[in-house]
């Protein structure tokens, strides 16, 4: 109870790609090493993700969408030492809230993958006069899960959306950034009812091959690679650069803080800062930066629909990777 008191309430999906977010760090949580995603109508009319994780425990399904319901966190202290952002178990039960949400899982241990649908936090049947228990079909390890018309319960909300190939793009960014992330996991995103992907990328493709598919060859080409860490700030940074010979009109900056896609206006400033010396007039960079933080340093509460964090030593961390990113322009810069 007392866990439950102490998070902020309230996580707010405002587009289906904040939804998509919740559901691939989901399934790279479990354990996935293939993700599927397949979207119709730019995710308002269908989201379904379809991963080869560890599955969820049949006995799990019933509160599984229960707010604040996490297999993620056991006791207010972990709060300090999480790893994750997963952890505030709310994201599946706000989808129930406002979207037709069905999961079909199993797990190695099963015999069989279970089918549960779910409305408002709770299991649902598929049918009126059908019974609400989880429903055992054939299928195998891991879990899809399929979300259908979202917002259907918030009609002003859903009448804001007015181009669903914007949306679609917004969804395929995001696999995109976390298929060049999550470098050990092997991503497809499409349209429904259509062969082609917009997007796939095979289990074993190296960074730069993932760059190459998600932003093209001329990106791919030009990106160098560098690594720092700094105890006294307490962060490590991993990070795929373009040089000072490439530039987009717009920054194409991929930020991740331990293993989270977030955004940061501070960052963003500084780095367009650094470029701004080596780059011609109105030319932007391409970077990849994944930063891990000491957990304690990062302020994890700030409000989930900013999708802003923030973090101790903000200007020396961020210091500390303009120096790397200056020094790497300048051995191309000739
Ligand atoms: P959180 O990720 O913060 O724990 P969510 O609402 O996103 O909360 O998910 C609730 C729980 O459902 C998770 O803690 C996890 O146990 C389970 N779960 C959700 N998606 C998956 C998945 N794809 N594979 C396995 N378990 C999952
Ligand atoms: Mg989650």
């Amino acid at each position: 109870q007392d866990v439950i008191n102490k998070i902020a309430a309230g996580e707010i999906i405002v587009a289906p790609v904040h939804a998509l977010k919740e559901l691939i760090e989901n399934s790279v949580d479990a354990g996935a090493t293939q993700l599927e995603v397949v979207v119709k109508d730019g995710g308002l009319k269908l989201l379904q993700i379809t991963d080869n994780g560890h599955g969820i425990d049949k006995d799990d399904l019933s509160l599984l969408c229960e707010r604040f319901t996490t297999s993620k966190l056991k006791a207010f202290e972990d709060l300090q030492s999480i790893e994750t952002y997963g952890f505030r178990g709310e994201a599946l039960a706000s989808i129930s809230h406002i979207a037709h949400l069905t999961v079909v899982t199993r797990t190695a241990e099963s015999s069989c993958a279970w089918r549960a649908q779910y409305a408002d936090g709770k299991l649902v049947p598929p049918k009126p006069g059908q019974s609400a228990e989880p429903k055992s079909q054939a299928g195998r390890q891991g879990t899809q899960i399929t979300v259908e018309d979202l917002f259907y319960s918030i009609p002003t909300r859903r009448r804001a959306f007015r181009s669903h190939s914007e949306e679609y793009a917004k969804i395929i960014d995001m696999v995109g950034r976390h298929a060049i992330h999550c470098a050990h996991v092997g991503f497809s995103c499409k349209k429904h009812g259509e062969s082609a992907r917009s997007l796939q990328i095979p289990v074993n493709a190296s960074t730069v091959d993932r760059i190459r598919a998600v932003h093209g060859t001329q990106i791919a080409n030009e990106v160098v690679h560098w690594t720092t860490s700094n105890e006294r700030w307490g962060f490590k940074a991993d990070a795929w650069v373009s040089n000072a010979n490439y530039s987009v009109k717009k920054t194409i900056l991929l930020l991740f803080i331990n293993h989270r896609a977030v955004e940061s206006s501070a960052i963003k400033k500084a780095i367009d800062a650094t470029y701004a010396t080596f780059l011609p007039k109105g030319g932007h960079p391409f970077v990849y930066l994944s930063l891990e933080i000491e957990p304690n340093r990062v302020d994890v509460n700030v409000h989930p629909t900013k999708r802003e964090v923030n973090f101790l030593n903000e200007d020396e961390i961020i210091e500390a990777i303009c120096d790397e990113i200056r020094s790497e322009l300048a051995k191309v810069d000739t």
